[in-house]
Order: C-alpha cells, then sequence, then structure tokens
C-alpha cells in the first residue's frame, strides 16, 4: 500500500541563478519529471521541505551542437527529447537507444537527463511501502540500522540502475554541477561513490546543470545493450555499453560502461591495458576478466546477484564481437 505525498512548497525557478538559491535552503530538493523522486516520496522515503521544479529552466533544457562538435545536454531535456533527436540519432546513436529503454514511454515524456543520472539506487528491502519496510525494521539507508542485503557490513548495497550513464561514461562525458557558489566540472565517473546510501557528489544545494558529450572520433564505434526482466518497462539488470576504437585489427581505445550491479555506474578503461592488443577473442577474454574484477552485484534485486553478473558478461561479449566485426 502507498500513500499521499507529503506536504511540500513547490517552487518554479525560471533561471538557474535562482534554482541555484532556492535549492540552498535548508530542506529544499530538486525536482526533474519526477518519476523517480515522487514514488519514494509516496513511500515516505524523504520529507523535503520545498521541491524545485528544474522544468523551467531554459539554460538547462534542450541538445546544443558547440562548433567544435562536442554536444551538450541540458539536465532538464527529458529523457523522449533524447530519444527523438536526429542529431544525436547521428552523432551518438547509442545514447538515443539507452534513452528509448527507459522504463515506458509515459515516464520518457516527463523524465529528464538530470534526473536520470542522479535517480537514487535501488534496493528489493528499500523500494516497498513505509508498511514493508517498517514490518523489517527498515534498514541501514533509511530509517533503520541494519542492512538486510549484507547484515554484517556497515554499508548500503543498493544498485544504481541508470540507462543513459553507461553510454555517457563510455563516451567520455563530463557534467557541469551548478550551485549558490558557483560552477564546477566533473568527468561523470567523478560524479559517483561507491554507496547506495550516498552515491552522489553533489553538494548541498548543488544541482546537475549539463551534461557535456566531447566530439567522438569517426572510428570510435559505440554500442549499447541491455538486460531486464519486462522488456516493455523495467529498470535494467544490466545495462552495458562499449566504445571501441580499432586500427588495421589493434585496439586504439576500449571504454565500457556497466550499471544495475553495483551502487555506481562501473567505468573499466580496458584501452590503458590492452592498447595496441590484436583486436581478437584473447583480447575479449582479458577485458572480460577486467570488467568481471569490477562487479559487486549483491542480494539487492528479486533477480539473483549471479545472474545479473552472467547477464552483464553475456552483453560485453556480445557488443565486442559486434562492434570489432
Ligand atoms: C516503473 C518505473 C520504471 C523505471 N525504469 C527505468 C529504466 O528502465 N531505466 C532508468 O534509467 N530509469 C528507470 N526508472 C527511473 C526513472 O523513471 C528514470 O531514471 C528517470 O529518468 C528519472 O528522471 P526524473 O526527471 O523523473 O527524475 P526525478 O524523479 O525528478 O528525480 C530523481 C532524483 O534526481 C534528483 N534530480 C533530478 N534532477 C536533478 C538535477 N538536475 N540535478 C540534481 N539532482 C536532480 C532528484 O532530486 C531526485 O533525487 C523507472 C521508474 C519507474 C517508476
Ligand atoms: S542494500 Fe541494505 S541498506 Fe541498502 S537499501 Fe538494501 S537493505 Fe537497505
Amino acid at each position: 500500500m502507498t500513500r499521499g505525498l507529503p506536504s511540500f512548497t513547490l517552487e518554479r525557478p525560471t533561471d538557474l541563478r535562482s534554482a541555484a538559491l532556492m535549492l540552498a535552503e535548508p530542506g529544499a530538493c530538486a525536482l526533474g519529471g519526477g518519476t523517480d523522486l515522487l514514488p519514494n516520496l509516496r513511500r515516505g522515503i524523504g520529507a523535503p521541505a520545498t521541491l524545485v521544479d528544474l522544468n523551467g529552466v531554459p539554460e538547462i533544457s534542450g541538445l546544443v551542437r558547440e562548433p567544435d562538435g562536442t554536444m551538450v545536454i541540458g539536465a532538464a531535456t527529458t529523457v523522449q527529447a533524447l530519444a527523438e533527436d536526429a542529431d544525436l540519432a547521428r552523432a551518438l546513436p547509442a545514447l538515443a537507444e539507452a534513452a528509448r529503454a527507459v522504463a515506458a514511454s509515459g515516464h520518457r515524456s516527463a523524465a529528464t537527463v538530470g534526473g536520470n543520472l542522479c535517480q537514487d539506487t535501488r534496493c528489493v528491502f528499500y523500494n516497498q511501502s513505509d508498511w514493508w519496510r517498517c514490518a523489517n525494521g527498515y534498514c541501514l539507508k533509511h530509517r533503520g540500522s541494519t542492512c538486510h542485503v549484507a547484515p554484517q557490513g556497515d554499508r548500503c548495497h543498493a544498485a544504481f540502475c541508470s540507462d543513459l550513464a553507461p553510454v555517457l561514461l563510455a563516451a567520455g562525458a563530463r557534467v557541469q554541477l551548478c550551485g549558490a557558489d558557483g560552477q564546477r566540472s566533473l568527468g561523470l565517473q567523478e560524479m559517483y561513490l561507491d554507496d547506495g546510501a550516498a552515491h552522489l557528489v553533489l553538494r548541498p544545494g548543488e544541482l546537475l546543470a549539463q551534461v557535456r558529450v566531447p566530439p567522438l572520433p569517426a572510428q570510435l564505434r559505440i554500442g549499447y545493450a541491455k538486460a531486464r526482466t519486462r522488456g516493455g518497462v523495467d529498470f535494467p539488470l544490466a545495462a552495458v555499453a562499449v566504445a571501441m576504437q580499432v586500427e588495421r585489427g589493434h585496439l586504439v581505445s576500449l571504454r565500457i560502461g556497466i550499471s544495475g550491479t553495483n551502487s555506481l555506474p562501473v567505468l573499466v578503461d580496458a584501452g590503458a591495458e590492452l592498447q595496441g592488443a590484436p583486436a581478437d577473442e584473447a583480447a575479449w577474454k582479458k577485458v572480460q576478466q577486467l570488467v568481471q574484477r569490477q562487479l559487486a552485484p549483491m542480494r539487492s534485486t528479486v533477480t539473483s546477484a549471479q545472474y545479473r553478473r552472467d547477464a552483464a558478461g553475456a552483453l560485453l561479449a556480445r557488443l565486442l564481437r559486434q562492434l570489432a566485426g
């Protein structure tokens, strides 16, 4: 059983500076499409005093291509706009494909890129109604003292399940964060921490303003694949993106992004270890070993941890062969 939304004040800023100032107030929380946040609030997870709706801030809405080819994606751009953008479909089709794989069409038309990258981590013991969690003594992540997934441990292992993050990581995207005190730029990977209860480095009041995808070499091939329980609407059990550049049969670069398995999206720069190696089955075996060492799925979904590990490995193997072939 879910309950109604808690009381809050809704702010609708129309410029970025005002949004940052509103978010700097105690108890304020950013609102994109609300497709992740509002179900959690209905379940009694969090009770912000103010929601700051970012959808009316033009500086962070839409896609723009800069003269050097950098693609700038405003955080308030909807996932549907990403899925339908003709320029993006040409420049980075894997990102459009990942956008089409987010939830269902009703969610995508409201969901934003910022909300997708900042969405909460998920766990079968946490994404439940208040009475369900109460009956289990809550858990370490919210109101409780024990993690039901790893009771001996002192951290949360909830999984980060964004579909967009793997492709953006593989493509080397950076993010622009904006707070009342100014802006800063980070590599996308640097925005995350390996802790399911606090997986973002955003400071209080800071918001994700833009995602910047650098110009990509013409020879770079990027692929994306997702395993989920229900094809029509579901979070990834594993979502994998591979960005590979091969010249004369040898690897020039190879970056892999994965979500659904860990508390943060995993980035593996296999190109650093395998640069110049022949792009063949022996290399793919090494890549699989490198990646599997980084994956840490836990018993936080109804699907077993081993299944998610195997699914990530199978999707990775398929993508490596497809892109090299
Ligand atoms: C049934 C269902 C299925 C789903 N399936 C998928 C799926 O397959 N793949 C997937 O990736 N997601 C899925 N989701 C999760 C969610 O719908 C998407 O991740 C969506 O993109 C979230 O965006 P939003 O704008 O709605 O986020 P919101 O709900 O508005 O916000 C999510 C979180 O991000 C914060 N936030 C929002 N914007 C910003 C910003 N600019 N800066 C800083 N913080 C911000 C909010 O404060 C909140 O904590 C699913 C959700 C549901 C309910
Ligand atoms: S992993 Fe543990 S602490 Fe985290 S949400 Fe699940 S049960 Fe709670």
